[in-house]
């Protein structure tokens, strides 16, 4: 039984500096609620009025949607269990603005304000190799690739933690979801794979580093891979499944963080 894990969920952010500066009032590497391990693992939250808008592209079909409202409802869920407001509200959007045709690296391109997220099909394979998300190999049946991304544009000066979120999307690519090297996997991860990626939309980086060397403020995931019951593995925001694998609940670790970014003063 193969247990190969593979690297599938992915945040890119960029950054680009301030004009007019505003502090952010969060401040998670003073959260009382993490260990310093994990101080490093936090981007920008969104700082405007909760819920924010959620688009979903058009072009999902109907269960597709039904299962990544899902994930946003997790947190939904959460939100209302710890501030008794929903973080997010499903828009119903007949259409979408055109993001196919921008570049997804491009933050002045790019869709969105910082109280929205649009969630976009993106099942180009010219698109998801451009933005390094599908890993060829020598062995096709071993190509590595990842099912979504979340991208985010935050506007930081030097002075600034965090900085403040401008725009999000989320992109999936449904030739990749449910797949493990190539391979049909044993169960429906869509919901699974989103709540990972709203959790990024939230500001929360991987519960580890992804293939880095240990950081005194950010652990690297090499020292926990092998321990199924260290709570940073556990999370949702552990940077990959394996197949069969469904983590579909925030953990303890993933509230304790989101607590970090929208606890109450
Ligand atoms: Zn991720």
């Amino acid at each position: 039984m193969s247990c190969r894990r593979i690297l599938f969920l992915s945040l890119l952010v960029w950054s680009f500096p301030s004009c007019s500066p505003h502090k952010t009032n969060v401040d998670p590497v003073n959260c009382p609620l993490i260990s310093h391990d994990q101080k490093d693992s936090f981007e920008a939250p969104i700082q405007e009025e909760f819920p924010a808008k959620v688009w979903i592209d058009p072009r999902f079909t109907a269960e597709q949607r039904r299962l990544i409202v899902q994930g946003f409802e997790k947190w939904n869920a959460f939100g209302q269990e710890k501030e008794h407001k929903a973080f997010f509200e499903i828009q119903n959007a007949s259409s979408m603005v055109d993001f196919a045709s921008t570049d997804p690296t491009d933050c002045q391109s790019m869709p969105g304000s910082p109280d929205s997220i649009r969630v976009y099909l993106e099942n180009s394979e010219e698109r998801w190799t451009s933005l390094h998300l599908v890993e060829k190999n020598d062995d096709p049946t071993k190509v590595v690739s990842h099912p979504a991304i979340t991208l985010r544009c935050t506007v930081r000066n030097d002075t600034e933690n965090l900085g403040n979120l401008e725009k999000q999307v989320i992109l999936i690519n449904t030739n990749y979801l449910n797949k493990i090297n190539g391979k049909p996997s044993g169960v429906d991860q869509t919901v699974s794979v989103v709540t990972h990626e709203v959790g990024h939309s939230l500001g929360l980086k991987h519960s580890c580093q992804a293939g880095s060397n240990d950081n005194g403020n950010y652990i690297s995931c090499n020292n926990i891979n092998s321990n199924a019951a260290h709570p940073y593995r556990k999370a949702l925001m552990f940077p990959s499944l394996t197949s069969n694998e469904v983590k579909e609940d925030l953990s303890t670790n993933d509230k304790e963080r989101a607590n970090c970014l929208y606890r109450n003063e």
